[in-house]
């Protein structure tokens, strides 16, 4: 088959969608893979890395969409590339389309197929090409929020792990799932103090068995967000509630029960956030602070990390890849039914209850 691997164009998007190992496993099987020149650049992979696994490295984009059958992209397409898109084209790609009515649009009037990496589920109920991102956004939120402490960006000028004799940052996530046990595994790996907090009893009682005594799990009442904001250094929110916009969990109020100094990382603020004082940030400039209070929220925490993220992506989605390459969509996705809950759009019609309930349409 043959693939195509655009460099990415949204606003600071340093991902790529495939490195070149993953090009390899493609080129090995006999399919012709051409990326854009340059694509790799912000993720640390350089052109000849890809000619190097076997791939044609092409300068002129309309040709590099035009010549392929399979295009594989990290973002939604822009209005520039979906007018390069063809009906006979299969893309895959973050999408979002339900909450997006005038790209779904554009998409539909383009005939082409679109396959979208976060509808594709498991068997566990999860939804595996989201979750590596989630465990990288967990992951950094700790990260961030350690940065954050320091006296220099307003913080209280805590160590998260303490030294002999000095007790560590008291951590709490709110919302145990992807993301939430990511930031806990790691905030534990620096020593803090960590407590989770969760609706779901199931998700406690495997985190309690995960880390044996090392955490604490708290169900997550409204008595028990009001001591952890009393008690908590650092407080990570880390809550879904599926097709819902995230629950506001701490109210500016709950902000004057809070030490000064301390800080809040919404990692929910793509979902509009966890902290009634929470607003989207970038990482160009990533944490404000309101009352005495840090806040950091940036929507695209993966983005700061491409290099990781790149590989996390291309790690979780490659096997689906070969699929598509070896069989063709029809194919692929005939034989797996979490396959098959991934395609959204095709031949110019909806094909995802999701997305077209949120249209007020059915498919
Ligand atoms: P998940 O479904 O795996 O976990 C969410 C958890 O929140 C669940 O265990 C659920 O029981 C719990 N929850 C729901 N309501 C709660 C409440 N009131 N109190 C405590 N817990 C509650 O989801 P995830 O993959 O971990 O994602 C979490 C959030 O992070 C989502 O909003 C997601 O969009 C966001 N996210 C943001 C970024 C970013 O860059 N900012 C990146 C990835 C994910």
């Amino acid at each position: 088959m043959k693939i195509a691997i655009p460099a990415e164009i949204k606003n600071h998007e340093y991902r790529v969608s495939m490195t070149p190992a993953g090009v390899r496993e493609l080129t090995e099987r006999g399919h012709t893979v051409a990326v854009e020149r340059g694509a790799g650049v912000g993720s640390g992979y350089p052109d000849d890395a890809y000619e190097q696994a076997g791939a044609r490295i092409e300068s002129d984009v309309d040709a590099l969409w035009a010549g392929a059958e399979l295009i594989i992209k990290v973002k939604e397409p822009q209005p520039v590339e979906v007018a390069r898109l063809e009906a006979h084209q299969t893309l895959f790609a973050y999408l979002h389309l339900a909450a997006d009515e005038a790209l779904t649009r554009s998409l539909l009037k383009t005939g082409a197929t679109c396959i979208a990496y976060e509808t594709i589920t498991d068997d566990h109920g999860g939804l595996p090409l989201l979750a590596p991102m989630s465990g990288v956004a967990g992951r950094m939120a700790v990260q961030a929020g350690a940065h954050c402490l320091e006296k220099a960006q307003g913080g209280a000028g805590i160590l998260m792990s303490g030294v002999p004799g000095v007790a560590p940052a008291r951590v709490t996530v709110i919302g145990g799932g992807v993301v939430g046990e990511n930031a806990a595994r790691m905030a534990l790996g620096l020593g803090a103090d960590v407590t989770v907090l969760d609706r779901s009893l199931a998700r406690l009682e495997v985190l309690d068995q995960r880390y044996q005594g090392r955490l604490r799990t708290v169900y997550s009442t409204r008595d028990a967000i009001e001591a952890a904001a009393r008690d908590s250094d650092l407080i990570v929110g880390a809550v879904l509630v599926p097709g819902a916009s995230a629950p506001r969990l701490i109210t500016r109020e709950m902000l004057s029960m809070m030490k000064p100094g301390s800080v809040l990382v919404d990692v929910a603020i793509d979902q509009g956030g966890c902290f009634e004082t929470s607003r989207a940030t970038t990482h160009a400039d990533p944490a404000y602070i309101v009352d005495d209070i840090v806040h950091y929220c940036v929507a695209n925490m993966p983005g700061a990390v491409a290099r990781t993220s790149t590989q996390a992506l291309s790690n979780a989605t490659l096997p689906w890849i070969v699929r598509l390459a070896e069989h063709g969509w029809q194919e692929a996705l005939a034989e797996d039914e979490h396959f098959r809950r991934g395609l959204n759009l095709t031949g110019g019609a909806l094909a995802h209850p999701a997305v077209a309930e949120a249209f007020g349409e059915s498919c």
